[in-house]
């Protein structure tokens, strides 16, 4: 066995030098290294324009480097107040995916089983005929649409009211669900509206720093830099059954079983009472359902949590006693608790903890949850999907007749009832209730959890409608009718960040062939459904900007007082709120300082519920854990655009792997580097075993950027979001048969 661990602790090694953590800041510090952020030598620049990064939520400016008024090169804007001048791989090679191969550039029909190149008035029409043939058939619920937090605000509202009020749709979703579903119901309910009340400013400001179910080292790279910027030598922990790349970073890591993070933070809750640690007058000053709370997590002792979560008493009580030591502590989760099949409570035992310790709205702290993609908080609050326009509610009468008002349109054009959630939408379709879906700018036959059902449902529409930037999906390899969008950098918008922060982003690039902006094609279709008049206002991005700003009006989500576009890019953005006759006195502003919230006692709530089993414990037959999550800095999330540079394909692994113990790889002989197969009660893959003790015995991990991933993963769902709980699932591994082979 000695050649084993010989190969394991060469692995070791490779994978300390490789990991992510320290590459991604060599990556961060000496970018033209890597081949990222070189100038093309014959396109000197003539100017530069300034806008946000297109991949994620944290919302980097950049400054783009123009020739004849095309983009020819970018780099981080140095005083911009997100990133400061740094940016991770994807943001230096964001112009790359515009020219790389694959781009829709012709609407598309299906003829005789294949995509044929048609004229736009060919596609659109085809597309309406086809949606009403359906609604007049089977109802106006049987078409659908699944959209995207990769849209700008505009886009996303004009979606969201195109589908509801213009075609008569029910129902419609986004790529959301999948990432900020969790958090937006948690902070609902909590605080009365889905209000992340951070701004980035308190990473460096905390003096206990609690990250849950964040990789943020590769998955947030400059938020973790703004971290390293902190000077009161934070104690950071992290909560996390790997030792991720943060979690090596950090001081503290918790490596809990998976899904032991519910009943983790109520025994540190019990602590905290336990010792007199709470702060009491915060709590009756600002909060209720406490003494229910206090009630409820008593039974969770040291003792109760060390045998459910694999961390011993002894370290709970020391997390305990660094929070209470803490004069600011801030508690940042991400997918981790969101895609759990009981995320809503987990992320609201995290809010619990905030309030109960008075660590919120003060410099430092937080219950802050990072969000994933680029604009999922545009999404959140105006894609008219769950939500009503700007965060309302469909079943409340005065909340249609307000938006009515507001745009000038018949009350009975809006639903009374919300959208059925992503995996409803998947499930209408299995049980023909829905016969048309209109997909938009997202990847659900590589993202979805139980991928091989999602590609079932998709093969039984009546019409599958994909308008993307790319024909090779996999989604957009079934459409019937593809549609040829831009993407950023080729149109104008808005994005709202992790920390309410709206930026602009421009048309710096021109689309390829007849590929239109989302926007564009948004208004063909009002045109050719035949109610354009309905959208006579809705004119351009900023027109619609506008709009929102009215939507807002005595929100909490308040833009009113931003002007426009121009006044967004002087600032390197703006948070929410910022109503009307308020001067912007404070570009990092954070909410509930003043201790009221949204709900209607303008108290924050604690919640609790009893934690529940994994949906799918291992077995005999499939004895170790799943676990999934970001692979490195240099993917994003389906690959769709990262995989079209170079550079960026050149930065992470080129093929699917999954990392196994030492333990479990001796005891199935299975030598590092070795194929092997992994399967899980739903399908059976190959990867590459990585060897490494970043994962315990009976776990094992495969990064999500893979489309044969989700064919292993169970689709259970948090019952209040909705969100899929993609973290944890059972599988067995073998070695390669020879039949694999
Ligand atoms: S951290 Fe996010 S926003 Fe910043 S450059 Fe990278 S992908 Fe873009």
């Amino acid at each position: 066995m000695s050649s084993v661990f010989g190969k394991v602790a060469r692995v070791g090694r490779k994978l300390l030098l490789e990991r992510e953590g320290p590459l991604t800041r060599e990556l961060l510090q000496e970018p033209t290294k890597f081949g990222l952020g070189r100038m093309p030598p014959k396109l000197a620049p003539e100017s530069t324009t300034t806008m946000v990064c297109g991949f994620c939520s944290t919302g980097c400016g950049l400054e783009v480097l123009l020739k004849s008024g095309e983009a020819v090169g970018l780099t981080p804007s140095p005083d911009h107040p997100v990133n400061i001048g740094m940016a991770c791989p994807k943001g230096w090679e964001a112009l790359a995916p515009l020219k790389g191969p694959g781009r829709a550039v012709k609407p598309m029909v299906k003829r005789d089983g294949k995509l044929t190149p048609v004229s736009w008035e060919e596609a659109i029409f085809e597309m309406v005929d086809r949606f009403r043939a359906i609604q007049e058939k089977h109802g106006k619920g049987a078409v659908a649409w699944l959209g995207t937090g990769q849209m700008p605000t505009e886009e996303l509202a004009f979606l969201g009211a195109l589908g509801k009020f213009g075609m008569g749709m029910i129902h419609g979703d986004g790529n959301t669900r999948q990432c900020m579903a969790t958090a937006a119901v948690a902070y609902k309910e909590a605080f009365g509206f889905d209000a992340p009340p951070f701004t980035y400013a308190d990473f460096e400001e905390s003096d206990v720093i609690v990250l849950v179910g964040s990789n943020l080292c590769i998955a947030h790279p400059i938020m973790w830099e703004r971290i390293c910027r902190n000077k009161h030598e934070p104690e950071i922990v992290v909560i996390d059954p790997r030792l991720t790349e943060t979690a090596m970073a950090a001081q503290h890591h918790y490596a809990i079983r998976p899904k032991g993070d519910l009943t983790l933070l109520y025994a540190v809750a019990q602590e905290l009472i336990a010792q007199g640690w709470v702060d009491h007058a915060y709590v009756e000053a600002h909060t209720s359902g406490y003494e229910q709370f206090a009630r409820s997590v008593a039974g969770f002792t040291l003792e109760r949590a060390e045998a459910d979560t694999g961390i011993s008493a002894a370290r709970i009580a020391q997390l305990a006693r660094m929070i209470h030591d803490g004069k600011r502590v801030s508690f940042w989760w991400t997918m981790g608790v969101n895609q759990s099949h009981e995320g809503t409570r987990t992320a609201q035992a995290i809010i619990a903890l905030a309030l109960m310790t008075n660590n919120i709205g003060r410099p430092g702290t937080g219950a802050n949850s990072v969000t994933g993609q680029c604009n999922a908080m545009g999404s959140r609050l105006f894609s008219n999907t769950t939500n009503l326009l700007g965060g309302r509610s469909f079943a409340d009468p005065d909340d249609r007749a307000e938006v009515a008002r507001l745009l000038d349109i018949d009350v009975e054009r809006i639903p009374s009832q919300s959208s059925l959630a992503y995996d409803q939408i998947i499930e209408g379709v299995l049980s023909n209730k829905i016969k048309a879906l209109w997909i938009v700018a997202t990847n659900p036959a590589h993202s979805w959890i139980n991928q091989s059902h999602l590609t079932e449902a998709l093969g039984r529409l009546d019409c599958l409608v994909v308008q993307d930037m790319y024909v090779d999906t996999e989604t957009a390899l079934l459409a019937d009718i593809m549609l040829p969008a831009a993407g950023w950098g080729e149109k104008e918008g808005t994005f709202i960040n992790s920390e309410r922060r709206i930026g602009v982003i421009k048309r710096v690039v021109k689309a390829p062939g007849e590929a239109l902006a989302d926007f564009h094609i948004f208004r063909l279709l009002a045109e050719a459904w035949g109610c354009g008049s309905m959208f006579a206002e809705w004119t351009s991005p900023e027109a619609v900007f506008q709009i929102l700003k009215r939507l807002s009006a005595g929100r909490p989500c308040d833009i009113t007082g931003i002007e426009d576009y121009a006044a967004l890019d002087r600032v390197g953005g703006i948070q929410w709120p910022l109503p009307e006759g308020r001067a912007l006195e404070d570009n990092q502003r954070r909410l509930f300082a003043d201790g009221r919230y949204f709900t209607s006692d303008e108290r924050a709530r604690f919640l609790f519920q009893e934690p529940r089993p994994l949906p799918e414990p291992t077995s005999r037959a499939y004895p170790l854990l799943l676990l999934t999550g970001r692979g490195s800095s240099s993917q994003w999330h389906t690959q769709t655009r990262t995989k079209r540079s170079e550079v960026l394909r050149r930065l992470a692994p080129s093929e699917l792997y999954v990392e196994l113990s030492p333990a479990d790889a001796k005891q199935l002989a299975i030598e590092p580097d070795e194929m092997v197969t992994v399967a899980s009660q739903r399908a059976r893959i190959r990867a590459r075993a990585f060897v490494t003790h970043a994962v315990k015995p009976g776990e094992v991990f495969i990064p999500m950027h893979y489309e044969v991933m989700n064919r292993l993963t169970f689709a259970a769902f948090d019952p209040y979001s909705r969100q899929p709980a993609y973290k944890a699932c059972a599988v067995r591994i073998n070695k390669l048969e020879p039949s694999d082979r």
